[in-house]
């Protein structure tokens, strides 16, 4: 019998169920929803995640179009699922954890007597991450527009690295970021701890986005016949793009933007990005590109302050 919180499933089974994850501030219990997947045969385990951001939706429409497709009858392994992990973010659509101010994707691998975002990475990390032989944290680039793309933030150095790259590849996105994250997110814990994974970023959107969920479905289906637990054949872009940093882009005037690029463009040193005009059309600035690379993401407004982001490239681009 395969357990996850309250989820139980036998060989050949699906089953979901709650996470306890302590008490609201009224005193009741709560708990994050959670699934489990126990294949016929047997097999690799594969974590899964969604809602580490409260306002990032895409990933909880992935898990939950994944999960009517599956089908543990003709499954090899088991899946590891949950549907919400920042709970409290998600009640207020708020991309971080009210409570105490804090990014999930900074706590891990948690701590028992922490915070309440560190207990919430502990329970995860210890009860599903812990268990798995590969781990997906889906993510988009919150409210902002972005490609979809997917990362790898163990470093190129981490004993673990080819195998999180062999992951992002076969997910799919035709997009990959390679870059050594900050301390505290699962895709730094879980390679330190033997675990690949990969961080798969959405596109970006207030709500759901339909084009990117589908990418994201795709890739998890991807993975799971890559790795064995299905007997499809994954469906995957043979030449990617891998960038490994990104330049930020700022307006130093503030107006209205009139962009000249859009998402996934290639821009060489010099290209023209963006105008800034006056609320009436009178262009006040043109700002062009400081270094080649691609259009990786940009702001969603378009009215834009002195020293107001307005876009970030993605650089050291090469095709894998
Ligand atoms: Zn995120």
């Amino acid at each position: 019998m395969l357990e996850f919180g309250t989820a139980q499933a036998a060989p050949g089974e699906i089953s979901t169920g709650m996470l306890n994850a302590g008490e609201t501030r009224h005193g009741a219990a709560f708990g994050l929803p959670v699934a489990v997947v126990n294949g016929i045969d047997e097999g690799p385990t594969l974590y899964i995640q969604a809602g580490s951001d409260g306002d990032e939706l895409n990933g909880l429409a992935v898990v939950r179009s994944v999960m009517q497709q599956i089908n543990p009858g003709e499954m090899a392994g088991q899946v590891l699922v949950v549907g919400i992990l920042n709970y409290h973010g998600f009640q207020r659509a708020e991309h971080r954890n009210p409570l105490d101010d804090t990014k999930l994707n900074r706590a891990f691998p948690g701590d028992p007597a922490g915070s309440s975002s560190e207990r919430l990475a502990h329970l995860v990390y210890t009860q599903g991450v812990q268990h798995a032989d590969l781990a997906i944290d889906l993510h988009q680039g919150g409210t902002k527009r972005m490609i979809n793309e997917v990362r790898v933030r163990c470093g190129p150095a981490h004993p673990l690295h080819d195998k999180c790259l062999e992951l992002a590849r076969v997910f799919g996105t035709a997009y990959i970021l390679d870059e050594k994250g900050p301390d505290g997110q699962l895709a730094r814990a879980a390679p330190d701890d033997g675990i690949p994974l990969i961080d798969p970023e959405l596109g970006g959107t207030v709500g759901w986005d339909d084009a990117s969920i589908e990418v994201g479905v795709q890739g998890v289906l991807n993975v799971l016949a890559h790795y064995g637990f299905t007997h499809g054949e994954p469906t995957y872009p043979t030449k990617q793009v891998r960038a490994t940093g990104f330049e930020e882009v700022y307006a130093s005037r503030g107006g209205l933007i009139d962009l000249a690029v859009d998402l996934g463009d290639r821009v060489e040193t010099g290209d023209r990005l963006f105008a800034v005009t006056d609320v009436f059309g009178t262009v006040k600035e043109v700002v062009e590109a400081p270094t080649r690379g691609i259009v990786w993401r940009m702001r969603r407004l378009p009215m834009v302050a002195t020293g107001e982001q307005v876009m970030k490239i993605g650089t050291g681009v090469e095709f894998l």
